[in-house]
């Protein structure tokens, strides 16, 4: 096929139509907001709701092979589509992230550790799991969060001062996580084919500010066991899902070496945008290898590098980074630059990266 769908049009869809042309693909975007970062990329746009059944079926009857950038695409839109056209990643994927529950219980499922977790649909119940976690934990909405959106953290509370959040985080079902004292937050960006074989990218060592990203950097400053014990963990998620395309990892690694998963993201990932700096075959070029059926590109690392969000006014720092050597700048076209808004990202290369041995796939 030659033409692939991609729903949503945020910077990631943009990223993704870059690397398809790339590759000689077509590309055509379901976005039901006109002037959306991707719109000045893709071949064509489809402004439409992801539910709309009139853009589904324009989107189906253009595309041999559909895919998402983000996580919260309507399962319903894409059980749809598949009559007409393959969408990878499947449809289990989009289930399992879509709800922090239904992921956690996912994940402990096969074997993979997160943090404790509680289920709290009023404020009874949040009170009984603070009690649990000994008063210290995050409590999320279980559907729609990113960025840190829709979370509270509690430190040490005493049973009943917590009356009220319930309706205060609108009322809708939540999960109350333990806290987790991190030594560090990782990511893993892997990939698996259609014929099944696996690649994945060196972990990449993440930290955050006001619950956004802000820095990766690669590599993380991890023992070489916790480093192969992430990717493993990777691996396993992808096969058990049966899994086509690229997924991001979230992981807590904690002071023991061990590691929780945090959550996982059905789609390319922000913590993987160095790839496109600091590798030969970014994670882009690599999804789009991945649902097209092509084979999948080596992750080797030509350089050491961390990268770096440009969120809000930070775009003012744009003809700045412009005259560093070893600095990729990648701008992502939004007009208004609002509080919070990914606007762009860079990534400063660092020293060149020996070739490795280590083996980085897997079937
Ligand atoms: P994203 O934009 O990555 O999808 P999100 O809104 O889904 O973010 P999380 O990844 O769940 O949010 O949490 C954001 C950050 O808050 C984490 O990266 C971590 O720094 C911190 N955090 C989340 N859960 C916990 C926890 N249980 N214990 C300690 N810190 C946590
Ligand atoms: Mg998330
Ligand atoms: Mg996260």
């Amino acid at each position: 096929g030659s033409t692939i769908g991609i729903i949503g049009g945020g910077q990631l869809g943009r990223m993704l139509a870059m690397a398809a042309a790339r590759l000689g693909y077509r590309t055509v975007v379901l976005e039901p907001q006109s002037d959306c970062p991707a719109a000045q990329v893709a071949n064509r746009q489809i402004i439409a709701a992801y539910d709309d059944a009139y853009g589904l079926a324009e989107l189906a009857r253009e595309s041999d092979v559909i895919t998402y950038e983000f996580e919260n695409v309507p399962v319903a839109s894409t059980a749809v589509l598949s009559a007409d056209a393959p969408v990878f990643p499947p449809a289990k994927a989009l289930e399992v992230s879509q709800d922090r529950v239904v992921e956690k219980s996912f994940l402990n499922g096969i074997g993979i550790s997160t943090a404790d977790y509680r289920p709290v649909d009023n404020d009874r119940q949040l009170i009984d799991a603070l009690k649990a976690f000994s008063g210290a934990g995050i409590l999320k909405t279980r559907r729609m969060g990113y960025d840190g959106k829709g979370q509270r953290a509690f430190r040490d509370v005493g049973g009943d001062d917590v009356s009220g959040t319930f309706a205060a985080m609108g009322a809708v079902p939540l999960v109350l996580e333990a806290f987790v004292s991190f030594r560090r937050e990782i990511s893993v960006i892997a990939a698996r084919g259609r014929d099944g074989s696996m690649a994945a990218y060196d972990p990449a060592e993440n930290i955050h500010r006001a619950g956004i990203l802000h820095t990766s950097t690669v590599p993380a400053s991890l023992p070489a066991a916790t480093a192969r014990a992430a990717r493993d963990a990777a691996f396993t998620i992808l096969k058990a899902l049966d899994y086509v395309g690229v997924i991001g990892v979230e992981f807590f690694a904690l002071k023991d070496g061990s590691l929780l998963v945090n959550e996982i993201a059905p789609r390319v990932h922000n913590s993987g945008h160095w790839t496109e700096a600091a590798c030969g075959i970014s994670q882009f070029e690599q999804h789009i290898r991945a649902i097209a059926g092509l084979p999948l590109g080596a992750t080797v690392r030509h350089s050491d590098c961390v990268m770096e969000n440009l969120i809000g006014n930070d775009i003012g720092r744009a003809e700045a980074l412009l005259a560093e050597p070893n600095l990729v700048l990648h701008l992502y076209g939004k007009v208004e630059a609002r509080v919070g808004r990914k606007m762009g990202h860079f990534t400063r290369l660092k020293k060149r990266t020996a070739p490795r041995a280590t083996k980085a796939t897997g079937t």
